[in-house]
């Protein structure tokens, strides 16, 4: 059937639609666009770029990157510095992205700060896992933790090795709350560790957090090899990482500033539209295309009139079902650097006392990546201070987030009561909520020449599914890119 009679937008691109025996693909590799230019689309392009596929990709703003991106910052002092749109860190257990990097000729020891897994808070509390491999890494890590009661001690290990012993699977999810107080876990230790534990891996509060999902995490990042657990801790700003390296190998193939608005599919291949004021009011056809897109997007452009198709209700069902949480990030300059122990510090989140940043971390070295002078500011401090997932918080105006945040930094991590300059991103829809049992689509739908990819997309079995990572997106990417190279053979 000729689902796009009215448009006809293959036209001049081998002919007609419905008899593919008929017509001749035009010569040259196929051609595959890319909605989206996120790390779920930059993985897919960069793979389907390697099996020989020519790609487009679409991006609505004005560079690549999507939540995982550059935002300059002008300082008072005129100087311009790289923040990044969130504070982000990973894991030596991100396999996809680490190798994707290497893929790319990014100096994985350059561009991250990789260091044992370590966590201090500033009461004292310090968890640290030795060089030693697993997993005497964390035996030695639970048995000379500071700021633990005894009886803490053996909680964490009894937990570890209850998910060891059910080889991290539930018979049935449940929240993390739940799980934690059934596994006879302290509430002291489940403030202390598990909640800020949770809160950072799945941007979900423990209460509504899926346990399954938290066990995965522990699973990849605790349960495997010593290396496993490292934290890595970028040095350079995100669109250094990977947006910038993978524009810079084609730039022509990328369309930014350009949303798309509508799709619409024939039996061999997918035509898109962007807005009529654009250069893409006409539908254009390519061989296939890949939805990189946040869950809701992705439901709008597979519900969008011209696609027209019943097969792709329950997908659209499920990718409208996701919600979503919060992510506050308030970058603060110091006259001087902080003398933390650490580049990362846990912080109490109370928020009965006005104190509600979860995480903070030494950013001073971006104030050298200045890009109009050559040499840093000498000495002077730049603090990211992190609020994860949904709280009173919320209800502050910014006078108010700005002030409490600065009081909390000077209480808790000793540094002066007042910033130079304060600059608060707010991401809205930071990440979607990881909940027991959360429906989750995989990258293939109903057109065999339509895949989707984002951190929202997994597989089946609920002990593969991720949190909303910058991992879970790349290997999206990855596999939406091999289920279309199965299908158009390039
Ligand atoms: C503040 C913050 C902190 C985070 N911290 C961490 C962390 O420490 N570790 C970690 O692993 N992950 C972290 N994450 C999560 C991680 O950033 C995301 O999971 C990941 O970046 C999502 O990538 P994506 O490609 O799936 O989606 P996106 O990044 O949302 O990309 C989708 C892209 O599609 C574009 N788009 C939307 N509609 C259209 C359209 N119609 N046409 C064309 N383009 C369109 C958007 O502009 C966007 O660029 C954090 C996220 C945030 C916001």
């Amino acid at each position: 059937m000729d689902r796009l009679a009215h448009l006809d937008p293959f036209a001049g691109h081998g002919g007609g639609l419905s008899d593919r025996s008929e017509r001749m693909r035009p010569a040259g590799p196929p051609r595959v666009a890319v909605i989206g230019g996120g790390w779920a689309g930059l993985s897919a392009a960069v793979r389907l770029a390697d099996a020989g596929v020519s790609c487009t990709v679409f991006e609505a703003s004005k560079s690549a990157g999507g939540r995982a991106r550059r935002v300059p910052w002008t300082l008072r002092d005129g100087r311009t510095i790289a923040l990044d749109n969130g504070q982000h860190i990973l894991i030596g257990a991100y396999r996809e992205t680490l190798t994707l990097l290497q893929r790319l000729d990014i100096d994985l020891d350059r561009a991250f700060e990789r260091t044992p897994l370590h966590l201090l808070d500033a009461k004292g509390m310090r968890l640290r896992a030795s060089r030693l491999p697993a997993p005497w890494h964390l035996v030695t890590m639970i048995f000379t933790a500071r700021g633990l009661s005894f009886g803490e001690r053996v909680a964490i290990a009894s937990l570890m090795s209850r998910a060891k012993r059910i080889r991290w699977t539930l018979d049935g999810d449940r929240t993390v709350a739940e799980l934690l107080d059934g596994w006879r876990q302290p509430p002291g230790l489940t403030h202390k560790l598990w909640e800020p534990l949770c809160v950072a891996a799945l941007n979900t509060p423990i209460g509504i957090a899926s346990a399954q999902v938290f066990l995965n995490v522990l699973r990849d990042s605790l349960g495997g090899a010593r290396s496993d657990s490292d934290l890595l801790l970028p040095r350079v700003d995100l669109g250094h990482l990977l947006p910038d390296a993978v524009t810079a190998r084609t730039p022509s193939a990328f369309r930014l500033s350009t949303r798309i608005q509508n799709l619409s599919l024939g039996a061999d291949g997918v035509a898109v539209t962007g807005g009529t004021a654009t250069e893409l009011a006409q539908p254009e056809p390519f061989d296939a295309a890949v939805l990189a897109l946040p869950p809701l997007d992705a439901a709008r452009l597979m519900a969008s009139p011209a696609l027209h198709d019943p097969a792709f209700k329950p997908l659209v069902a499920v990718c409208e079902a996701f919600v979503f949480q919060p992510i506050v990030t308030a970058y603060l300059r110091y006259r001087e650097a902080p003398r933390w122990p650490s580049r990362m510090l846990a912080l109490e989140s109370a928020p009965h006392v006005g104190h509600h940043v979860q995480w903070a971390f030494d950013r001073s070295e971006r104030l050298a990546s200045d890009v109009h002078h050559a040499t840093p500011a000498s000495g002077q401090g730049l603090i990211a201070a992190v609020i994860s997932a949904d709280g009173p918080h919320r209800l502050l105006d910014n006078d108010a987030l700005v002030a409490s945040i600065a009081r909390q930094l000077s209480t808790e991590c000793g540094m002066p009561s007042q910033a130079l300059e304060t600059r608060v991103i707010i991401e809205k829809r930071a990440t979607f909520a990881s909940t027991p049992s959360l429906p989750r689509p995989d990258v293939a739908t109903p057109h065999p020449r339509l895949v989707l990819a984002g951190d929202y997309v997994g597989e089946a079995a609920a002990t593969r599914h991720y949190p909303a990572t910058l991992e879970a997106s790349v290997l999206s990417g990855r596999r939406a890119a091999e289920a279309l190279i199965a299908v158009l053979d390039p």
